[in-house]
């Protein structure tokens, strides 16, 4: 098996002010782990820029360019009082887009098994015509469609197990019936859309879970309401918008899920993309924002993704993460 890297430095450089927790420290702790010997096989590349072209796959024009004139030579600005623009966040967020767009490149082209985009700032939140959340572009929503058009899939889907609901997701794929979009996450919490009854074309599965449940009640919301919905849809291709701040040391949630939750859903979607889709993973970097939670289940997350089953104990690189 192989997995692919993609990561950039102009993610370290996109910063919101000061004490924002979607940080740049976030960054260098996933680097930090995915340096260590453990990953040694991972096959690493730059993160290429994405493309307006790409951009425009899910945002309407207008919104892609007040995006790019919003971009600041120097200082920052806000967008909302979440989200806000440095010098090097419109080419981050390109970059971020093109993170994603080549990996689905590298897996559809069978370079690489699976890709994880080491990526920032997240982009879940993002809605076709609203910068939100910490999030100025789709990412994981342009890769869908970008894999739809480049090579002509019938149907992808997006898995999403970041603590806050992808709203931006559901609401670029609410009226396509060929893309799936199944959530868990804590409710109620930011942004508060992901209720159950929420399904558009009955494309959209929504498992909100409660403030300070745990591993077991995760793993039940995948095992009876996310995966038998992915089975029935059949799947060319599946993106995970990979947020870790489920985890239980998150500032920002309150889920109780540990390195463990997140190794077992990556081998179980490993398996549904077995069963489906020769194995066709990317993955995208959401949430995340205790450092040591972050970068440990960022481990288990691609040490999984490299070895399937075959890990070794996944207690490894949360060690190795250990701040
Ligand atoms: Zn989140």
């Amino acid at each position: 098996m192989s997995t692919l890297l993609l990561h950039h430095d102009v993610f370290t450089e996109h910063a919101p002010p000061e004490g924002h927790p979607e940080r740049p420290d976030r960054m260098r702790a996933v680097e930090r782990i995915l340096s260590h010997p453990h990953f040694e096989e991972l096959r690493r590349e730059d993160a290429p820029m994405g493309t307006q072209e790409h951009a425009l796959l899910v945002h309407p024009e207008d919104y892609v360019h007040m995006i790019e004139q919003s971009s600041p030579a120097d200082g920052l600005v806000s967008l909302d009082p979440d989200t806000w623009m440095n010098a090097s966040s419109l080419e981050a967020a390109y970059r971020a887009v093109g993170a994603g767009a080549r990996a689905v490149d590298a897996v559809m082209n069978l370079e690489v098994n699976n890709a994880f985009c080491a990526v920032r700032p997240p982009g879940h939140h993002a809605e076709q015509n609203r910068a939100m959340g910490f999030c100025l572009f789709g990412s994981v929503a342009i890769a869908a469609k970008y894999a739809r058009e480049a090579y002509d899939l019938d149907r992808v889907a997006v898995v999403d197990f970041d603590v806050h609901h992808g709203n931006g997701t559901q609401d670029i794929f609410w009226s396509d019936e060929d893309l799936f979009f199944g959530s868990t996450h804590q409710m109620p919490l930011f942004p508060g859309t992901g209720a159950v009854s929420e399904t558009g074309q009955g494309n959209i599965f929504n498992a909100p879970l409660s403030a300070g449940d745990g591993g077991d009640v995760f793993r039940d919301a995948m095992l009876s309401r996310i995966f038998p919905s992915l089975d029935a849809f059949q799947p060319d291709l599946i993106l995970i918008s990979a947020g870790f701040d489920a985890h239980q040391r998150d500032p920002l949630g309150s889920l109780q899920l540990t390195e463990e939750d997140f190794a077992w859903v990556t081998l179980r979607l490993m398996d549904m993309a077995d069963k489906h889709c020769d194995g066709r993973i990317v993955s995208m970097l959401e949430g995340g924002y205790d450092l040591s939670g972050l970068s440990g289940s960022v481990g288990v997350h691609v040490k999984s993704l490299m070895h399937g089953s075959g890990q070794r104990a996944a207690k490894d690189s949360v060690e190795a993460g250990d701040e």
